[in-house]
């Protein structure tokens, strides 16, 4: 493996910087302590930075050479509503809020390769450190955007890596296309007539008209969409009712869809409408449809994939580089790949073992209570950074 030794020799230095933002999650675009931090510690490094974007946002600019040409390296810095059950040394002060995606790992991994980078300016043109806020949710990398981010900016590509649990540490995943799903919310709401249990005739419940949809969504994924296509619609919540013999007014069905295009996300959008609104129809209740995209799906582009794939083959070997197994997880990087070619990859965080003592003894996997981001992972991820953005530079255009 060839990590650059003078990464390796910063990289306690970096993983205390890690876990001092492991102590101190922060949620969507509330990252304050967090981009100082990160704004201090590039100003530090003689790196300018330019704050604000998307509210938190901080992008660091190393320039060297001539070259007007340009690449952008971004990691995010927000944590998750929820409770830590580690406690180790640097697990969470703040009540629940906790660094169980490895935001921190991200934003420690770019920080060390900012350090090398401003060090040694081996490249020629501009390296843009991008540190977002608010991937949970919050889509800060499309915040960033909206503030201007490739105006002022000027990048050929941009690149982004997330930590992955179950991957050993040491291994990179990156594929062309679409690596992970978009994400939509939907809520409708049933309106019938209320009335006692006994006397059915007398009302118009909802409940029966919800289950049909439930049933009829499922056709949506199982008949409409090409089998190869994928494609996810989950209810994942029905409310209706608060006594055994009242026949509830309403019924509200509320959950998530997933896919791989956006041309299969059109598709399940107008199938669920007309499903919802002619199943209503026929039993003479109203319905309300609402949907809601959130992201995009994430989708790599092929030279800048496999770009990706060489330079870290060049660091861990052909052999240590796997497929992209794509999720149906959702990822605002995905934003930030409609407006540029780029790539998001996975760097394996291994098995959990890295954890210290006082883990919370569940699994190390994302968004899990006893997770925590493994600091080997450092040097490694920071030398693909540094390498790719060298590589890039100097390739032809
Ligand atoms: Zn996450
Ligand atoms: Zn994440």
């Amino acid at each position: 493996m060839k990590v650059i030794d003078s990464i390796v020799s910063q990289a306690a230095s970096i993983a205390a910087i890690r876990r001092d933002i492991h102590a101190h999650p922060e949620l969507c675009f509330e990252e304050i302590r967090t981009s100082d931090l990160v704004a201090q510690t590039l100003t530090q490094w003689g790196i300018p930075v330019v704050r604000g974007l998307g509210g938190t946002g901080v992008v660091g600019i190393v320039k060297s050479g001539t070259s007007a040409r340009g690449i952008g390296l971004r990691a995010d810095m927000d944590a998750l509503p929820m409770q830590e059950f580690n406690t180790f040394e640097h697990a969470s002060r703040h009540e629940g809020k906790m660094h169980a995606c490895g935001h921190d790992g991200h934003t420690a991994m770019l920080l060390a390769a900012a350090q090398h980078l401003a060090k040694e300016r081996h490249f020629d043109g501009t390296v843009y450190l991008i540190f977002q806020p608010a991937e949970e949710g919050g889509g800060g990398a499309h915040e960033m955007m909206r503030d201007g981010l490739f105006e002022k900016f000027p990048m050929e590509a941009v690149f982004g890596m997330h930590n992955w649990p179950g991957m050993p540490a040491g291994s990179f995943a990156v594929s062309a296309g679409p690596v992970m799903a978009s994400s939509n919310e939907f809520k409708i709401t049933i309106r019938g007539k209320g009335g006692h249990a006994a006397l059915p005739h007398n009302a118009i419940d909802p409940v029966p008209v919800a289950c049909q949809m439930v049933q009829a969504f499922q056709t949506i994924i199982s008949r409409n969409k090409k089998p190869i296509d994928a494609g996810v619609i989950s209810v994942t919540m029905i409310h209706a009712g608060e006594a055994t013999n009242v026949i509830p007014d309403s019924c509200e069905l509320q959950g998530t869809v997933r896919t791989f295009t956006l041309e299969v996300l059109d598709m399940v959008e107008q199938r669920m409408r007309q499903i919802a609104e002619h199943i209503c129809a026929a039993f003479d209740v109203s319905c309300e449809f609402e949907f809601d995209r959130n992201y995009p799906p994430t989708i790599n582009s092929p030279h800048e994939a496999d770009f990706a794939r060489k330079v870290m083959a060049g660091i861990v070997g052909e052999t240590l580089v796997l497929p992209q197994e794509p999720t149906m997880g959702a990822e605002d990087f995905a934003y930030m790949l409609q407006a540029k070619p780029g790539a998001y990859c996975f760097i394996g965080n291994g098995n959990g073992v890295h954890r210290e003592m006082g883990h919370g003894g569940g699994p190390c996997t994302l968004h899990n209570p006893s997770y925590d981001f493994n600091d080997e992972l450092i040097p490694l991820g920071a030398t693909y950074w540094v390498r790719l953005a060298e590589a890039w530079l100097a390739a032809d255009e």
